[in-house]
């Protein structure tokens, strides 16, 4: 009996892979024509000074609307655009578009853009970066490139001279998710990153957590020996934006502030944003 109910376990769970194996054939070749079809856009995200309320900054960030399947997460789909390759060219695009936004901004707003390793490792890098700039006319300096340690890139020396090669040309580069890698420290020592983003994962667990809030600290305090800035991600609530401000954060962006909105309400929010500022600088907006 037992070996029979085994069997029809294995045959279920067989099943159960063929399946999935096949809805993600299908994943694979809806996203491949993505781009073309016009289903991928980017939201844009404040990045606010948690000194005074204010935006200073917008992260670029992937949306795919499939028909069929409605909102698909970047979580699910960028994973799946490294492994068949087509994250490059998605990647190429996605620069272009958000440096063509960002030229529309007031001058003093950045524009914070994921990479990935993928991209950082072609040959044609620089030349991409250096197109998104020229056509949409935005200055280097209001770019920021934001790349993750899910890979050890610099301990790769050719990644540690494109990034070298892109921050002499006025280009800052953060470290996006720090403390879910598993090389940080050595990341930090092998290249002068400008910012330092503190993983939401961290940020979830303040206040409360004492082992957490410990860890922050040391990091803030070490981010700030070396001149490089931090950003904490998701803060969600207020506590959370008091004490991160108070041990010496610099910037902030999270639900608490707003939500990644398209790029057409932008101007709008910003426009917004100046009369709320002047009258209370940490006001948060509500959602929409
Ligand atoms: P990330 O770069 O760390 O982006 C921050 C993520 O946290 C975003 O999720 C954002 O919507 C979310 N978030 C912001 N504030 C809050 C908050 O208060 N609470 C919570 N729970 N979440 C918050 P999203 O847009 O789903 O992106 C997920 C990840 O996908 C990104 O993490 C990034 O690693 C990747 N990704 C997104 N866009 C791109 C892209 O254009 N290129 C590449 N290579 N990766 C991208
Ligand atoms: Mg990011
Ligand atoms: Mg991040
Ligand atoms: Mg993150």
């Amino acid at each position: 009996r037992a070996k029979g109910a085994g069997r029809a376990r294995y045959c279920l769970f067989d099943e159960e892979m063929g399946r999935r194996m096949l809805a993600r054939r299908a994943m694979e070749k809806d996203l491949r024509q993505a781009l073309a079809r016009g289903e991928i856009t980017l939201h844009f995200q404040p990045i606010v000074d948690l000194a005074t309320g204010r935006t200073i900054c917008f992260e670029a960030l992937a949306r795919w609307y499939e028909p069929s399947r409605g909102l698909v997460p970047p979580s699910e789909f960028i994973p799946i655009a490294e492994e068949i390759g087509i994250i490059v060219e998605f990647g190429n695009w996605f620069l272009r578009r958000a440096c063509r936004e960002a030229a529309r901004w007031p001058a003093d707003i950045r524009i914070a853009v994921n990479l990935s390793p993928l991209q950082l490792s072609r040959a044609d890098f620089i030349q991409q970066v250096e197109a998104a700039l020229a056509e949409s006319g935005l200055p280097p300096e209001r770019l920021e490139l934001e790349i993750t340690e899910s890979v050890p890139l610099v301990a790769n020396q050719a990644m540690r001279e494109v990034l070298c090669a892109l921050k002499s040309r006025g280009i800052s580069i953060a470290l996006d998710d720090f403390g879910t890698g598993y090389s940080s420290l050595s990341y930090l020592r092998s290249f002068p990153f400008d910012r330092l983003k503190i993983d939401h994962s961290f940020v979830r667990e303040i206040p409360g957590h004492g082992q957490t809030m410990a860890i922050v600290k040391a990091v803030l305090d070490l981010a700030r020996s070396v001149n490089v800035r931090t950003t904490a991600e998701g803060i969600e609530i207020e506590p959370q934006r008091i004490w991160l401000q108070a041990q010496g954060c610099s910037e902030g962006q999270g639900y608490l502030f707003n939500r990644p909105m398209p790029a057409e309400k932008v101007a709008e929010f910003l426009a917004g944003e100046c009369t709320i500022s002047q009258r209370q600088p940490h006001v948060a907006t509500p959602p929409r």
